[in-house]
């Protein structure tokens, strides 16, 4: 099987800063990482929160960046006006669907339900079949770490299968989280299982 080629990533994360001085560096060294690596860069266009983090960072290296964003949170206190480019959307389904598109892979940081929404759209629809792209969560500081155990529970009540909850990579390092990306197999079996199936 030969390695996933990412050419752009969207990146996933909080409007808001957080209070860990940690997220904010993480955005930014990630942005930088993408710009290095010559990854375009998709994501939300805000100027606010982690999101601008991950933008100036990126920026800061010279790389490409690539903004969508519903018209309705597009004023000047939020849409960063640095971009590469600024995509106006009518709606926040359009802005996923459309991120998706742009992108051959997710990267999830520190967020609110912005940013679990997103992820878990983007997770549903690979479970479905809909895609084969790589998700990964940059777990910075462990930010994630209940999460990925509520996951766990539901893979052993039966709701979840193993080799979906398998789609969602994790790491705390941005290195190994794309190593992880590119060698990534989408899983093969249907999503639904009985009782007792194991
Ligand atoms: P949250 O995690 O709730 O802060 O939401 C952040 C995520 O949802 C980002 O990845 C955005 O794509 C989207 N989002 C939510 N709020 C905003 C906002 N004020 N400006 C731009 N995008 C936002």
């Amino acid at each position: 099987m030969e390695n996933i080629k990412l050419t752009s990533i969207s990146v996933f994360c909080g409007s808001s800063p957080g209070n860990n001085d940690l997220y904010y560096q993480d955005a930014y060294k990630l942005g930088g990482y993408l710009a290095e690596n010559n990854l375009k860069l998709v994501y939300g266009g805000a100027k606010v929160g982690l999101m601008g983090a991950v933008a100036d960072g990126a920026l800061s290296k010279g790389g490409t960046v690539v903004g969508i964003i519903p018209d309705f949170l597009q004023n000047k206190e939020i849409s960063h006006d640095g971009l590469t480019e600024l995509i106006v959307v009518q709606s926040m389904h359009q802005r996923k669907s459309l991120m998706d598109e742009l992108s051959d892979g997710a990267i999830v940081l520190p967020g609110g339900f912005g940013t679990m929404d997103e992820m878990f759209e983007l997770l549903t629809w690979g479970q479905l079949g809909l895609h084969k792209k790589p998700i990964g969560i940059l777990n910075t500081d462990g930010f994630y770490d209940d999460l990925i155990t509520c996951l766990d529970n539901m893979v052993s009540k039966n709701l979840l299968r193993q080799s979906n909850r398998d789609m969602l990579l994790v790491s705390q390092e941005i290195k190994t989280l794309f190593s992880m990306m590119e060698t990534y197999e989408a899983p093969m079996k249907a999503k639904w299982m009985k009782r007792d199936e194991v």
